[in-house]
């Protein structure tokens, strides 16, 4: 249900990417619904208090998850986003690099964090979050993701940063 949701769009952001468009499930109360509550599943079997949300697409996923699971959402956000004071992390995009941020009050002694997305693609983005986490001074339990593009090395390079890290997606390709 949730995979016929999910729209191939052709050419985006450059020609020869086919972008999996996560819009059609999001316009869909029951796929949301179903799509959060198995993220609340997955958090509350990893025993998460904290629930990450990854900027952009990760904070509407990540939102309602925090709610209905009884966890608290963190933000991690683009660079000079956040108000506070932040532990910043750069990690390499295709072409350039990217920062992102959190802030460092996030979590408190014990909090066990759930890093939550949309896509799992290189695991440069999710490999940023994990690190920016552990410089709080916070343990990930685990990284879910509602689709893994299974031909990138997304789940090798966390496991470069975390072996034994679990990571769960939804659905696969
Ligand atoms: P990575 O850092 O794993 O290469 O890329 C993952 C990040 O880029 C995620 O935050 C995700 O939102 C975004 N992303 C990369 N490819 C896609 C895609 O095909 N569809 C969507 N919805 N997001 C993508």
């Amino acid at each position: 249900m949730l995979n016929s949701r999910i729209r191939d769009v052709a050419d985006y952001p450059k020609p020869g990417i086919v972008f999996k468009d996560i819009t059609p499930l999001l316009a869909d109360p029951a796929a949301f619904a179903a799509m959060t509550l198995e993220f609340v599943r997955i958090g509350r079997e990893l025993g998460a208090t904290k629930v990450v949300g990854l900027e952009a697409r990760g904070f509407i996923l990540a939102a309602p998850v925090a709610v209905n699971g009884d966890f608290g959402f963190v933000p991690v956000r683009k660079a000079g986003k956040l108000p506070g004071e932040v532990h910043a992390v750069s990690y390499q995009l295709e072409y350039g690099e990217a920062v992102l941020e959190i802030h460092r009050d996030s979590f408190q002694p014990g909090d066990r964090v759930l890093i939550v997305d949309d896509v799992l693609a290189t695991g440069g983005t999710a490999a940023a979050a994990l690190q920016a986490i552990g410089e709080c001074g916070a343990e990930t339990v685990g990284v879910a993701v509602l689709l893994e593009l299974s031909f990138l090395p997304g789940r090798a390079r966390l496991a470069e940063e975390s072996p034994v890290l679990p990571v769960t997606s939804l659905l696969t390709v």
